[in-house]
């Protein structure tokens, strides 16, 4: 199977159509021969590490490193620049579907690490007022299917008696009053809680132009084709790029889905999967009851769409699996967001109409239609740290279709352990995140074994916004 690589010609998303000026940006005609660090992606992760390994902690420390980023095309281009718009820490659903997998410790560090990411963003674009429509909504996972409704209700009932301090934030809604609180035709249960929707594009070309100010060297259009398999005799790994070699101490694969690409070791691991998002627009006044909504139809993969409003009165609509999820093709290890999922377009403009209570009949504008890839972490976590039996190496991908309330604080604490050092203990982000040899291994042996032996839980629910 080919290995994924960033393809050319990629659609162009909603969030793409105002672009920044460093875009296409190169900070030097040629580029550097050596570097302290390269940073490969830039997308939130890259853009983030940037910022924080450049953020100096300490007063003394004067001599800042030399880092590029190296993208293989535009800025933002990838996934950030092509997901849903939602920030949402999962407080409930993706919790109890932890627990059953990993424990209730994990699952409790997992949603409380997502709440602190969207404080996190939230106080970022406070402090440095960035101009990225950053809205506090309340949102809902809504189910709508009887069976799945009792399914999770029972869940639920379960998850309130246990120490789950993220839980405290979400409300249950009954049958009773479900359709009427979140506005979803035949809503049975729904459960909702604060979140946030944002324009990614530009919160992070905000942070990715800080990175630059601060004296990054952006180096856009510049495919990196392969590292070396061990440093040499001075400590350098030499990167293989469309322009040239670029040799560096220390260099981060920020590159998502497409991390496989440079490191096969991850192939079983981070996959790209293929998704859909798309934006309409209301031709006549038509109430939504909430900021953003998932609606679940059955489990596991059970997200029909979700959507989050933008200010402009419009809807960003994601999801439409359910129309192609059987075609495996269209979708899973599929890495082309130059084409779009044929099956999903006529479902999006129809869907308002008939998932969303006051909106049958509405006629709605489908605006702008496109693909993204995500990096699906065949064991749920990203993966946070230094590549095993490669020193100079890390990794900070993964991050599933939820990667907006995981990526900012994944790479500040990355950036610690590559600046200070530090073990991955000190670095805030979850344990199960920290990647690692027996990890990977793992994960390998469980793709090997019969599909039978991996859902087992009576009441799974993989929730992903980009499914
Ligand atoms: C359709 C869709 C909907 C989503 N919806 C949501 C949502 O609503 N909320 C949410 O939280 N998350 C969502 N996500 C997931 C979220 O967008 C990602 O988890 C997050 O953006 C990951 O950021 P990243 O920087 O790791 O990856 P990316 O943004 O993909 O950045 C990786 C970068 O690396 C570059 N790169 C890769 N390989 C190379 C190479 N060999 N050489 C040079 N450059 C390379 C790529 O071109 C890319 O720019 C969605 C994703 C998709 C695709």
């Amino acid at each position: 199977m080919a290995r994924p690589y960033p393809v050319p010609n990629a659609t162009i998303p909603y969030w793409r159509t105002e672009l920044h000026e460093l875009d296409s940006h190169r900070s030097t005609p040629e580029l550097p021969q050596k570097q302290d660090i390269v940073i490969i992606g830039a997308g939130f992760a890259g853009a983030a590490l940037a910022k924080y390994l450049l953020e100096d902690d300490s007063p003394s420390s004067s001599v800042k490193p030399s880092i590029t980023i190296l993208e293989a095309r535009e800025a933002c281009s990838g996934a950030t620049g092509r997901n849903g718009g939602h920030l949402r820490p999962d407080l409930f659903v993706s919790l109890a579907a932890r627990m059953q997998e990993a424990g209730l410790k994990a699952a409790n560090s997992v949603a409380l690490f997502e709440v602190a990411n969207e404080k996190a963003v939230a106080a970022l674009v406070a402090e440095e007022n960035i101009a990225c429509d950053l809205q506090q909504v309340t949102t809902a996972d809504t189910f709508v299917d009887q069976a799945e409704a009792a399914k999770i209700k029972k869940l639920w009932d379960v998850m309130v008696r246990l120490d789950c301090p993220t839980l405290k934030e979400v409300m249950y809604h009954g049958p009773e009053d479900a359709e009427r609180v979140t506005g979803v035709k035949d809503a049975k249960v729904a459960f909702t809680y604060p979140a946030h929707t944002v324009w990614p594009y530009k919160l992070v070309m905000h942070i990715l132009a800080g990175a630059v100010r601060a004296g990054v060297n952006l180096q856009t259009h510049t495919p990196v084709y392969e590292v070396s398999g061990a440093p040499d005799g001075e400590g350098y790994w030499a990167l293989s790029t469309s322009r040239g070699v670029v040799r560096a101490k220390k260099v981060v694969l920020a590159t998502n889905a497409y991390t496989s690409g440079l490191l096969p070791e991850y192939d079983d691991a981070i996959y790209p999967a293929r998704g859909t998002v798309c934006r309409v627009v209301p031709k006549t006044q038509a109430e939504v009851k909430l900021g953003s909504c998932a609606v679940e139809i059955q489990s596991p993969a059970s997200v029909d769409c979700y959507y989050g409003t933008r200010p402009d009165g419009s809807l960003v609509i994601g999801g439409a699996k359910t129309t192609f999820n059987d075609r495996r093709n269209l979708w899973y290890r599929n890495y082309d967001d130059s084409t779009l999922i044929e099956p999903a377009v006529p479902y999006f403009p129809a869907w308002p109409g008939k998932a969303l209570a006051g909106w049958e009949g509405k006629e709605v504008q489908m605006d702008r239609v496109w693909t993204g890839i995500m990096g699906y972490s065949a064991d749920e976590a990203p993966h946070v740290g230094p590549v095993s039996s490669k020193p100079g190496l890390y990794i900070c991908a993964g991050f599933n279709g939820h990667g907006m309330p995981n990526v900012l604080l994944c790479a500040k604490g990355l950036a610690k352990m590559i600046k200070e050092g530090c073990p991955f203990s000190q670095t805030g982000v979850p344990a199960c995140y920290e990647t690692g040899a027996e990890r990977l291994r793992k994960i390998s042996k469980r793709n090997a074994a019969p599909a039978i032996n991996r859902a087992r839980a009576d009441i799974f629910l993989k929730h992903s916004y980009g499914s």
